[in-house]
């Protein structure tokens, strides 16, 4: 068998290692929530999905380095709930090494498109650029950044959070989920999307919003019109390897707090949303309404409740039987 990411085969001295899709520096951050969302399926592993084609060299050095940056990025600076009191339309500052960020969202894609058994040929050509960095970027990708702040009335918990999840081509709607529920024709014309995107991935981690579109070959051109398409329609902030410090905006609505991200809805879409839910709760604001809310209801309700859900939606997992053991 041959590495993944050198290509060595794996015998003798190189040793065949597991590597984590999402990488467990972050799955140790969230211990009550270890359920894997893909685009077609979810299902609750207890020590976080892996894939075993990667040898010792390659998992233990570049790519735990590349670990290293990004669990810390999220672990430092985006597990708060921001946007809370009246806050989450504003911007908030945080800075970015664009190659070290590319490169690990890269070999997480990388790591998900081989789980998922799909044509990774665009990686392969692309590897020297996730182990080497700099002197190999090509800038065949655009990568977006934005913020998750719950824009529901309630608790994300009483849903069942999805701090970490990474969705593939995901609709991309200006008008918005919610506004598409209301009016299904108009938005349905409103898609953007491209014949020379290869794939799109959006991953969240915990606050963080990650867009990463892979273009095809002769991609130039359309890769500019796309990025000013996203940047004037979307909240999403165009991450360049020229600048370290960005503000970032709110990218959720309401249905990404329920649902996550299989559509993610431009400016409009999110005023529509906000609108339309502050409608709902009249007119008071998001974070007196959730504070109402947790008052009336304890964590060990919302805890049993979780329990309940994961013991009939994943009735296989050891870890829940092990629990459902020791009741007895
Ligand atoms: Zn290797």
């Amino acid at each position: 068998m041959e590495c993944a990411y050198c290509n060595n085969t794996i015998e003798g001295r190189l040793i065949k290692t597991k590597e984590h899709i999402i990488p467990n520096g972050l799955i140790r951050l969230f211990p009550e929530e270890d359920i894997t969302f893909m685009k077609e399926r979810a299902f609750k592993d207890n020590s976080g999905l892996t894939i075993g084609d990667v040898c010792n060299v390659c998992n233990n050095e570049t790519l735990s380095e590349l670990d290293n940056y990004g669990n810390r990025l999220i672990g430092n600076h985006f597990m708060c709930s921001l946007g809370i009191g009246q806050n989450y339309n504003n911007e908030f500052q945080f800075e970015f090494n664009f190659h070290l960020l590319s490169r690990w969202l890269l070999k997480i894609a990388y790591n998900y498109d081989r789980v998922e058994k799909s044509d990774s040929n665009w990686f392969t050509d692309n590897i020297n650029y996730i182990l080497e960095g700099e002197g190999s970027f090509k800038g065949n990708f655009s990568l977006f950044a934005g913020l998750h702040i719950n824009m529901l009335p309630v608790p994300e918990e009483v849903h069942g959070k999805l701090s970490l999840s990474i969705i593939k081509n995901p609709k991309l709607l200006p008008l918005g989920v919610t506004y598409g529920l209301y009016n299904k024709e108009r938005n349905r014309e409103k898609t953007i999307s491209s014949e020379l995107i290869e794939n799109i991935y959006i991953f969240r981690f915990s606050s963080a919003a990650f867009l990463l579109v892979l273009w095809k070959d002769g991609y130039d051109e359309e890769k500019i019109r796309f990025e000013e398409k996203i940047t004037r329609l979307f909240t999403f902030e165009k991450l360049v390897p020229e600048h370290d410090l960005y503000e970032l905006r709110r990218v959720s609505e309401a249905f990404n707090c329920t649902t996550g991200y299989g559509a993610i809805s431009g400016k409009q879409g999110l005023e529509f949303s906000e609108r339309l839910i502050k409608h709902s709760i009249h007119g008071r604001n998001f974070w007196e309404a959730r504070a109402k809310y947790t008052k009336l209801f304890s964590q060990d309700f919302f805890d049993e409740g979780r329990r309940m859900i994961e013991a009939i939606e994943f009735p296989k997992n050891r870890k829940q039987r092990r629990i459902e053991r020791k009741k007895k």
